[in-house]
């Protein structure tokens, strides 16, 4: 028995363990979901006897297959890949490709597994869907990037569609990946199908803020958090893991909303920049230069890099992590309160460990999952497909606006229905329960299936 599952919860949980062994992401993904459910299936029975939990708990489609390319020097590479299209009772599976060593089966379906909840919560008409590779870009050249892509993409292409599962960007994967997707993806149908990808260039078919969407969309989720209990991000000292794209344009967003962002990371270390990160900088090292982060203080020596750091022992009062699962744990926690932080929004997926959210909610900060805080990417994937459906492309102002009006929306919906279901302010509960009942409506209404 694991502690604090009531009895109807617990055989379901102790069921996806035997059904799924080793997949510990996917087990903690799963259980933190169902550890808040109780409340629904005491006002809403019928998902008992529709066994609506364990079917939402099991993938509709796994596919994995092999990744065959030749690198710079003619050797031949065999990655893995993997699409997991997890539910599609509320549109098209919906969801990004992970490129990272670490990719196996049971992170795919945490991620896949988390997506059915957070395009719920969206209001928008997704499913939710997740893939990805153990392929590590690093050090690639661009020609092996996309050989590797193309090569992917000529197996991938004939289970997605842009009205039946749409990939977008994840870990590893940006504009320069999906754009060597997408190009394969075209030679090989014979179709331009705008729709069938996300997170695409501007030129052909991308949508403005889609680049900047998911680290936006996190500091508007933190600001109505902060608003909620009558505070803001004005002066805020702030620090952000990760330096990737959802750690970028969360840094931007805070410093135009008058956040001070101080510390961003990387995998091998933390820099710390008193005069608040200087962006400019942190982009061209990035996204240009595609260097490593230790670029930063070579050229601004007035920084300081912590190698091999913990970037949460840096004091704040605004945690924002944003790089990869299980990054945070309940000793950062514990750190993070004692040094005087009082909100944390993920904009990573999964970055809490499950004591690490505990420790946060004892404690009474405001703390929004990624499930909710980081869902303005794939809201703005989606009204990227809206765009290509009409052959339309909206400014930048609008886009941005319709994605603070999803995020409001999505704050909201999450805050009351944690007071709906005896939780107030637990975002955790709301987000949990306001998309399973979506998705969990939504099934029912269709059948059995
Ligand atoms: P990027 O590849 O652009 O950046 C990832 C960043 O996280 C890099 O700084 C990377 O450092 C760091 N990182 C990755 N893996 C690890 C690790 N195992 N340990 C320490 N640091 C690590 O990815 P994104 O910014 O797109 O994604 C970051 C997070 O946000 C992920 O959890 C992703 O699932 C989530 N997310 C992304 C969305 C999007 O629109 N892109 C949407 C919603 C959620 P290094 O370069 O050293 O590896």
């Amino acid at each position: 028995m694991v502690a604090g599952l009531d009895e109807k919860l617990e055989p379901i949980y102790q069921d996806v363990l035997r059904r799924n062994p080793g997949e510990t992401e996917f087990h903690q993904a799963v259980r933190e979901v169902i550890e808040t459910l109780g409340p629904v299936l005491v006002k809403y029975p019928e998902f008992a006897e529709q066994k609506m939990i364990q079917r939402i708990c099991e993938p509709e489609r796994q596919i994995i297959f092999r990744v065959p390319w030749q690198d710079d020097r003619g050797q031949i590479q065999i990655n893995r890949a993997f699409r997991v299209e997890f539910n599609s009772a509320l549109g098209p599976y919906k969801g990004g490709m992970r490129f990272h060593p670490s990719v196996y089966l049971g992170i795919i379906k945490f991620l896949g597994f988390e997506q059915i909840f957070k395009n719920a919560l969206t209001g928008l008409p997704i499913g939710g869907g997740k893939g990805g590779s153990d392929f590590d870009p690093k050090g690639k050249s661009d020609c092996e990037i996309m050989r590797f892509c193309q090569s992917l993409m000529t197996e991938l292409y004939r289970h997605i569609g842009d009205h039946t599962d749409v990939p977008a960007g994840d870990i590893g994967v940006g504009e320069r990946e999906v754009g060597y997707l997408f190009g394969q993806y075209k030679r090989i149908t014979n179709r331009y199908e705008s729709g069938v990808m996300t997170g695409k260039g501007l030129s052909w078919g991308g949508s403005r803020a889609r680049r900047e969407a998911t680290g936006y969309g996190t500091i508007f989720f933190l600001e109505e958090m902060l608003r909620v209990r009558g505070n803001s991000l004005v002066g805020k000292t702030c620090i952000v893991s990760g330096s990737g794209n959802v750690a970028i344009y969360a840094i931007e967003k805070a410093k135009a909303l008058g956040g001070r962002v101080i510390a961003c990371s990387d995998s091998n270390g933390v820099v710390v920049d008193r005069d608040g990160i200087d962006l400019d900088l942190l982009k061209q090292i990035k996204e240009v230069e595609r260097r490593r982060l230790t670029a930063y203080v070579q050229e601004k020596t007035s920084a300081t890099y912590l190698e091999n750091g913990c970037i949460w022992t840096i004091p704040c009062q605004v945690a924002l992590p944003c790089a990869t699962q299980n990054e945070l744990t309940a000793k950062d926690a514990k750190t993070l309160i004692e040094q005087g932080c009082i909100a944390v929004a993920e904009g990573a997926n999964m970055p809490t460990t499950p004591e690490g959210i505990r420790v946060f909610q004892d404690a009474g900060i405001a703390f929004g999952p990624g499930k909710a805080a980081n869902a303005g990417g794939v809201a703005t994937s989606a009204l990227e497909m809206q765009q290509n459906a009409s052959r339309d492309s909206w400014t930048f102002d609008y886009t941005e606006q319709r994605l603070k009006t999803i995020m409001v929306a999505i704050h909201r919906r999450c805050h009351e229905t944690s007071e709906e279901f005896g939780a107030p302010g637990n975002y955790v509960v709301g987000a949990n329960i306001a998309g399973f009942l979506k998705v969990g409506h939504a099934m029912s209404a269709m059948g059995l299936i």
